[in-house]
């Protein structure tokens, strides 16, 4: 202390500094190893058994018990004067609770926080940020787990099994992958030659970085935000409005795992103000989205004109829709079809990005699929995912139940459509739509083209003659190129329609349903209209949140100018 008069607060203030030793960092003085990442295993559900009994009387618990969840900015709850009531999908009078929505001085602020904390985050050792999300992953692996799968059950309408493979297995996925692949990029070092040394730095990116995360899966409302937060960045984070009831689950995770106030700030205001707000900021340093096309270009367009505000080109990665395909070869197997169908497009209610809903199949073999098809979907039960009997559930909100009616009363209406399976509507007390399968005359029909997000199926029968037009016509019918399934036990037909929907899918399944990709097993994500295709779940999407710095030293610095051809 360089005062020469006696100032008792700076004295204090100088004190508290030292104690809290906010200058003192620690340096890692091994190069350690993480625990070898693994996918957790998906657990059972059976029926009587103690995982049941356990999970749905935590559902019953959380059902009864009324939430309010605040805003978490700079690690501190932050309440509003507007309360927003929550309700659930499958019964939309009952009423689960309130979050607190937020103003553009609420965006503000976190920014602000997020600014804060930035410098401490991201000169914590990597070991640190890494045990954060790899003690998040264990709370999510057992004591949490039951709480996190019961809040996807109830705020978003999941069944036992939709709930575990998401809200818990790939999220714990996500986390713990993520961690060993930051290891694996920050090993990859260049070469030197004789005299230098030159190093990588995996710098995280100058500014703060933006998360906008999509309702239907809560491992990607944790990976977007954590996968930037575990390369050094802090983060402003808007859930979705129909996911907040298991995004404070999430929250809530990351705080007990020993998060820092400010690294991920959650806030729950509206997407087109809080984006604008974020976007005209010129510290906005990259956004990680998920969720339809249109809301990503809007985005795109916005971050275009204001490119000449930002201190750095910000990083844009985008995960969006998708119409994905199932074609089935002549030589395919009516029942591993007729599977894959009712499985890919009716799981979750046909709200996954990877849903099947549009199919081609060949005449020859329609008889026996339509057969196998309607007698698995006569067993289907719809109704509360309260009872682990129900396949189906609600779908999200009354504006997804009212554009699936929409397509569904159009076909029956149609002169080139059918509804051939399912098609009732019931909106008395929850959002219950039936699995839908539509066949259609013009491979061309609205619901061949356009994405829906419910359960509905298109599907169009086509000549066996016609296998190689049929390819054709599956490239280049919709705009997007996410998810895409070919059925065939031909050798050379697989390896035809592999080539040839090449640029149809950035995941492409062969004799299996076009849903359910695991992380570290096959990575995530779409190319055209279906995103940036950066990869959820691996080492090239970590990528995007990093900034490297090339370092060279030299340890026989020359000391004359002239180079040996000057003589
Ligand atoms: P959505 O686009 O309606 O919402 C996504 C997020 O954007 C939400 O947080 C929402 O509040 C916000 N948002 C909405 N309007 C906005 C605006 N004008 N400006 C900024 N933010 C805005 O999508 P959704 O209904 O939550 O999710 C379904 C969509 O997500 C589907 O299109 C689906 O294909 C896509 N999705 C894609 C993937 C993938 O990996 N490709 C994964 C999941 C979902």
């Amino acid at each position: 202390m360089t005062s020469f008069f006696y100032n008792p607060k700076k004295a204090v203030t100088l004190y508290f500094t030292e104690i809290t030793n906010k200058n003192l960092k620690y340096m890692s003085l091994a190069i350690s190893q993480v625990p070898v990442a693994f996918n957790e295993p998906v657990r059972n559900y059976a029926p009587g058994s103690a995982e049941i009994k356990s999970l749905i009387s935590t559902y019953k618990k959380m059902w009864k018990n009324k939430v309010e969840i605040p805003m978490i900015i700079d690690g501190k709850e932050v309440k509003t004067n507007e309360k927003v009531s929550l309700h659930s999908p499958q019964d939309h009078q009952h009423t689960l609770g309130y979050y607190h929505k937020g103003t553009k001085k609420h965006v503000d602020d976190a920014i602000k926080s997020c600014l804060a904390a930035r410098e401490n985050w991201a000169n914590l050792p990597w070991e640190q940020r890494a045990s954060i999300f790899l003690k998040a992953a264990d709370l999510l692996a057992g004591p949490y787990r039951d709480k996190i799968n019961a809040a996807t059950m109830i705020g978003q309408s999941k069944n036992v099994y939709q709930a575990e493979i998401d809200s818990a297995c790939e999220a714990i996925d996500f986390l713990r992958f993520n961690v060993e692949f930051m290891t694996e990029l920050y090993s990859e070092q260049p070469i030197s030659a004789d005299g230098i040394w030159n190093r990588a730095e995996y710098r995280p990116l100058e500014g703060f970085t933006y998360a906008i995360t999509p309702f239907n899966f809560t491992a990607i409302a944790l990976n977007l935000p954590t996968s930037m937060a575990l390369m050094g960045n802090v983060v402003v984070w808007k859930p979705s409005a129909t996911q907040i009831y298991s995004a404070k689950v999430i929250m809530d995770i990351l705080i007990e795992a020993g998060l820092p106030a400010g690294v991920i700030n959650m806030v729950f205001s509206g997407g087109a103000e809080t984006s604008k707000q974020i976007l005209e900021h010129p510290d906005f340093a990259g956004i990680h989205f998920t969720g339809s096309t249109e809301v990503f270009q809007s985005l795109w367009k916005q971050i275009g004109e204001n490119i000449h505000k930002y201190k750095t080109y910000p990083r844009i990665v985008g995960e969006t829709g998708g119409k994905d395909f199932v074609i089935a070869h002549p030589s395919s197997v009516p029942s591993q079809v007729a599977t894959a169908l009712v499985r890919g497009s009716f799981e979750y209610q046909g709200q996954k990005c990877s849903a099947a809903s549009r199919a081609y199949v060949p005449k020859s073999l329609w008889s026996d699929i339509k057969k196998i098809m309607g007698d698995q979907l006569s067993e289907i039960k719809m109704g509360s995912p309260e009872d682990p009997k129900n396949f189906v559930n609600a779908v999200i909100d009354k504006a997804s139940f009212d554009k699936c009616k929409g397509y569904i009363d159009r076909a029956k209406k149609s002169k080139e459509a059918k509804v051939i399976f399912g098609g009732k509507c019931d909106d008395k007390k929850g959002w219950f739509v039936e699995p839908t399968v539509i066949e259609t005359t013009n491979p061309h029909y609205e619901s061949m083209e356009q994405e829906i997000f419910g359960p509905i199926l298109t599907l169009y029968v086509y000549e066996d003659k016609d296998w190689h037009k049929t390819l054709k016509l599956v490239d280049e019918t919709s705009p997007y190129a996410l998810t895409g399934a070919v059925f065939a036990q031909d050798r050379y037909a697989i390896n035809e329609a592999t080539k040839a929907l090449e640029n149809a899918a950035g995941n492409f399944y062969i004799n299996d349903k076009p849903t359910g990709a695991v992380v570290g097993q096959q990575p995530f994500g779409g190319a055209r209209a279906s995103g940036t295709n950066d990869k959820a779940g691996s080492k090239m999407n970590l990528l995007r949140w990093v900034s490297a710095r090339s370092i060279k030293e030299n340890f026989l610095s020359p000391t004359d100018y002239k180079y040996p051809f000057l003589g």
